[in-house]
């Protein structure tokens, strides 16, 4: 008997690179999303094989029939852009999605994965960020809705093991980036090789000077496959520490599609994280993760797939 897998979030980026490489590993997949800011195109490919794709909210009751093995929530929007304009529904799939999700496998006895982010920790006053940091973010700033929402998220997971024993864990994903971003996405890795692509001017916020450190999507994947086989259930970051600023990374797109854009600067949003980088001491040392994409390859992998969208 195959083992199967509920993935929230599965027709969105980083959960249809995670429900392919499952199958790839043979397990039986059902993908729940109510493609809020995913894509079915991002899916259709797998529909040949042991997916089934469930089109639901779910911040409502998630029925799903027979055994499950492991549930994977990672349904929420991630883009700020996205998360500006949907400010509700990203508090409630961050809360209301997340407590249905642990429901879920509570029920069928499953093991439980919840994707987190480095946002965690807001705009960190401890760099680079290990898991101990409680962070430093504002409640009530735009960026509240996803922040907030993803530290009761956290909480609530560890209430469900606390309280009910149920066998969790929590992986804080760092700024991933890949194939399957939309075009218009507005995260600053499609958005600037959109806008190298069609030759437009390159939109570093503010004075470019604050940092990132970008991970390929293979590299997160990997890492959180290695976390959801593990006896782990601390926070744990997931995330390249190869650490650049914004400025840097649209000056390497802007080379590596040997483009004729130039940099135009606009207003940094408000509570922008100054800085960001994880520490990976514990995915090194406890699941023996290491990134192995260097940004130049995850950049000519990313740039070939916006070609083909970028009309
Ligand atoms: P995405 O927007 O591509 O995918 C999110 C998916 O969740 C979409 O398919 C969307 O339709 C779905 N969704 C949203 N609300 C839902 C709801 N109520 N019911 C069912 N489905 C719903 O974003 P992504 O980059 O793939 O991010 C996926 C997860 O990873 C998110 O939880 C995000 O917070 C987390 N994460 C991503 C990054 C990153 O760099 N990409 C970093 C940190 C954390
Ligand atoms: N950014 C930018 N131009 C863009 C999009 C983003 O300069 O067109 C900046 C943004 O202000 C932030 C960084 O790039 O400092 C990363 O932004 P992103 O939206 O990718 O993710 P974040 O880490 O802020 O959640």
């Amino acid at each position: 008997m195959k083992q199967r897998i509920v993935i929230t979030g599965a027709a969105g980026f980083i959960g249809s690179h995670l429900s392919e490489a499952l199958l790839d590993r043979g397990y039986q997949v059902i993908g729940v999303d109510n493609l809020l800011t995913g894509d079915v195109a991002n899916i259709a490919h797998l529909y040949n094989r042991d997916f089934t794709f469930v089109k639901h909210d779910v911040t409502n009751y998630i029925y799903i029939d027979g055994p499950v093995d492991f549930v994977l929530h990672w349904a929420s929007p991630a883009s700020p852009i996205d998360y500006l304009e949907l400010p509700i529904q990203t508090l409630k799939v961050g809360a209301l999605g997340t407590h249905k999700a642990l429901g879920l496998a509570k029920a069928k006895g499953a093991r439980f994965v919840l994707a987190s982010t480095s946002e965690v920790y807001g705009d960190p006053l401890e760099h680079p960020q290990k898991e101990s940091y409680w962070g430093n973010v504002n409640p009530i700033g735009p960026r509240g809705v996803y922040d907030e929402a993803k530290r009761f998220a956290e909480a609530m997971t560890v209430a469900y093991r606390r309280y009910h024993g149920l066998d969790t864990k929590i992986v804080r994903i760092f700024n991933t980036y890949g194939p399957r971003m939309r075009v218009n996405d507005g995260r600053a890795v499609p958005a600037f090789i959109s806008q190298a692509l069609r030759s437009e001017d390159v939109t570093v916020f503010g004075d470019g000077t604050q940092t990132r450190s970008f991970t390929y999507i293979s590299d997160l994947v990997d890492g959180i496959i290695r976390l959801m086989l593990s006896t782990m259930n601390d926070p744990i970051n997931i995330g390249n520490p190869r650490e650049m600023t914004i400025e840097q990374i649209a000056r390497a797109i802007i080379q590596a599609t040997g483009s004729t854009s130039h940099i135009v600067h606009g207003p940094l949003p408000t509570d922008d994280p100054k800085v960001r980088q994880p520490d990976i001491t514990r995915a090194r040392t406890l699941l023996g993760w290491e990134p192995k994409v260097s940004l130049e390859e995850g950049l000519v992998r990313t740039i070939q797939y916006f070609k083909e969208k970028v009309g």
